[in-house]
């Protein structure tokens, strides 16, 4: 996993603009911010996805998740932060190493383009026999 960008950046190799960082977890600013704030919030070992990661490394994403996302609440004073974490290529991810992304909107800063999709009413005989198919499936 020698190549993996992120095991990089928590080795040093690369740098980043650090904003927290505990044993199990490293938040940094993505060098391509959808937004002023835009932070990434990784798990130290690698795991590619949600698929992947271990509850643990999970569990303290997303606790260092909600310290990051107060602190950016108290010094951006955002409208509104969206978590955006992509699955596998076909969803679009880039980096294959868990993360998750804080995306804070401004009322200064165009809409967020992952969070303005059009609301469209679905079909609900279709949307039953999905949760079913998927609720059965769940281990
Ligand atoms: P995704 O895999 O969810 O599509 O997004 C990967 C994110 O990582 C992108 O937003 C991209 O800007 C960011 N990124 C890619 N390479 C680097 C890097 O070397 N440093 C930082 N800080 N961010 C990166
Ligand atoms: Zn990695």
């Amino acid at each position: 996993m020698e190549e993996c960008i992120f095991c990089r950046i928590i080795k040093g190799e690369i740098p980043s603009f650090k904003v927290y960082e505990d044993k199990k977890v490293l938040a940094f600013e993505d060098i391509n911010p959808i937004s002023t704030g835009h932070t990434l919030v990784i798990p130290k070992k690698h795991a590619e996805n949600l698929w992947e990661i271990s509850a643990e490394d999970l569990a303290a994403v997303h606790l260092a998740s909600k310290k990051v996302i107060k602190a950016i609440k108290d010094t951006l004073n955002p409208i509104g932060v969206a978590c955006l974490q992509l699955n596998g290529r076909g969803a679009n991810q880039i980096v294959m190493h868990y993360h998750l992304h804080l995306i804070p909107r401004s009322i200064e800063e165009p809409e967020l383009p992952v969070s303005s999709w059009e609301i469209k009413q679905g079909d609900m005989k279709s949307i039953k026999e999905t949760a079913e198919r998927i609720s059965e499936a769940v281990e």
